[in-house]
């Protein structure tokens, strides 16, 4: 892992002190890791909402971009999305700018943190993925009335964060891996986590790997969730099942996380900028902080990490200084008081709390080709037209058969949000004003050319208007779509 090092030997990291609450849980996270004597030094820069109120519509500045070029490190308070001020995160913005795919949020029971889950141990992390999936944020309406996101899922992206938990899992001394996915719904999106992670997980013989419905992993996690490790999943389930594991903690001022990429890491607490706290100096700074030990151990800095690590245990074992989200925030002490209390801990280690050994995280080298998956023989053997229609299932049908005469594909059935309408199965359907009319070809050996494509799409759409076209193919063999609810 490539680090700036300025002059006098310090490892120099880009700190974005963040919106609301940010500026308080970096700065006493700041002054924690100064107390160490950690050889870390900050370059400031700015993301957020001030940036989107400047009129810089990403929310991310020139200056701040180039310094994180430059360290490769970040550490970052929570940026607001302003509303009315561009349309995407500054947040989301700087994952994928910087291409980091891992996103680690580990959760662990904390001493004098009282939840339901107390006494039961609980200390698991979930790897989500970062850049693909829903998040990737292409979206689309088809018609006035049906808005479609385009659910993007690649073989390297899977492997580069299946390979990445196994490495963490190695790295952190940790048993076993879950996969969560939703591949029993979606074969082919979910399902390349599932094979991908049943494949790589040969590799690794050292760590037990199993896979889990990711439904039924929210289920267990609330009623078993000390039976879990390591959970890898995709972006959007690893973002909804990472806050649910917080709450079992003691919530999200205690949930940290970081984003690593082959490149650049940023780390973050998994909360926002909690605007109704921002400047009273009454918030958990152990989320930033949590955030900025991982940093510490990612910049190969372990023992002011552990120093950290165990005086934050201390102070939360002793329960002098707790702050509001713990013990309400009438009797809470200052973030300062409670950031100064870890100062004061600082060399102390609980006896009955441990720090968990840790060894460098080796990042997973995955080939830069973009072509990962290269199929013996293909084929198009049809196309799905999704049109804008307002009629009858029935009077699209005949209309597509009337006018696929003379064309190298038949109607082979319309859906309407996935079931078929048309040739009809008795099903009630509130129908929408889109459908997909499944074209197949004609001659089951062939292969339809682009030629054959723009032909069907000429004569169809002169009269049935098309929204949306996907190709149907075949690659060894094996059908690329999945089928209809209802098709045969
Ligand atoms: P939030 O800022 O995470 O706050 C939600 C609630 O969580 C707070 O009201 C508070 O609960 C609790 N909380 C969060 N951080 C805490 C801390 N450090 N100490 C104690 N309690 C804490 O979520 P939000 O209100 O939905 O979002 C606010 C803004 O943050 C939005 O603009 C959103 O886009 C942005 N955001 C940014 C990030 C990021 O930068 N990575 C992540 C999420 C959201 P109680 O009210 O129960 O006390």
């Amino acid at each position: 892992m490539s680090m700036h090092v300025t002059p006098d030997g310090k490892k120099l990291v880009t700190v974005i002190p963040g919106d609301g609450i940010g500026p308080e849980c970096v700065d006493a996270t700041k002054r924690i890791i100064e107390a160490t004597g950690a050889p870390i030094a900050w370059e400031e820069r700015y993301a957020g909402e001030s940036v989107f109120k400047q009129g810089i519509a990403s929310g991310v500045p020139t200056e701040t971009i180039e310094s994180i070029h430059k360290t490769r490190c970040v550490l970052k308070g929570p940026l607001g999305t302003p509303v009315g001020f561009g349309e995407k995160s500054a947040n989301v913005t700087l994952r994928k700018l910087f291409e980091t795919y891992a996103n680690v949020r580990p959760v662990r029971e904390f001493p004098g943190v009282k939840t339901p889950y107390s006494g039961r141990g609980i200390d698991l992390v979930v790897v989500r993925e970062n850049v693909e999936d829903l998040y990737a944020g292409i979206e689309h309406m088809q018609t006035p009335g049906v808005a479609q996101c385009l659910k993007l899922i690649s073989r390297k992206g899977c492997e580069k964060i299946v390979r990445f938990a196994f490495e963490f899992a190695r790295a952190e001394g940790r048993k076993s891996v879950a996969c969560a996915t939703k591949s029993n719904i979606m074969k082919l999106t979910e399902g390349t986590l599932k094979r991908t992670f049943e494949d790589v997980a040969k590799e690794y013989p050292d760590i037990e790997s199993w896979h889990v419905i990711v439904d039924n992993c929210a289920h267990q996690l609330v009623k078993k969730p000390e039976q879990f490790d390591i959970i890898v999943t995709t972006n959007m389930n690893g973002d909804i099942l990472s806050d649910l594991t917080s709450a079992l903690v003691g919530g999200l001022g205690f949930a940290p996380s970081a984003n690593l990429g082959n490149h650049v890491s940023i780390f973050e607490a998994v909360h926002g900028s909690a605007p109704k706290y921002a400047g009273k100096n009454v918030i958990n700074p152990t989320a930033v902080l949590g955030s900025a030990i991982m940093m510490l151990r990612h910049l190969d800095e372990f023992d002011a990490a552990a120093a950290i690590e165990n005086a934050l245990l201390v102070t939360l074992e002793d329960g002098k200084t707790r702050t509001g989200d713990v013990v309400g925030y009438d009797k809470c002490a200052k973030t300062s008081e409670y950031a100064d209390e870890i100062i004061r801990n600082l060399g102390r280690k609980s006896t009955a709390w441990k720090v968990r050994e840790y060894k460098p995280i080796l990042l997973p080298q995955v080939t830069t080709n973009p072509v990962m998956v290269t199929p013996k023989t293909r084929r198009v053997v049809g196309m799905d037209y999704f049109v804008e229609w307002g009629g009858t299932p029935e009077e699209l049908g005949k209309k597509v058969e009337g006018l696929v005469e003379g064309l190298p594909v038949v109607l082979k059935m319309i859906s309407n949000r996935g079931t078929k309408v048309y040739p009809s199965m008795g099903a009630i359907t509130d129908c929408v004003d889109q459908s997909r009319c499944r074209l197949v070809q004609r001659n089951p050996d062939g292969d339809l050319s682009n030629a054959d494509l723009a032909a069907i799409v000429t004569k169809l759409g002169a009269s049935v208007n098309w929204a949306h076209l996907e190709k149907l193919q075949e690659f060894d063999g094996q059908p690329g779509y999945t089928k209809a609810q209802g098709e045969d």
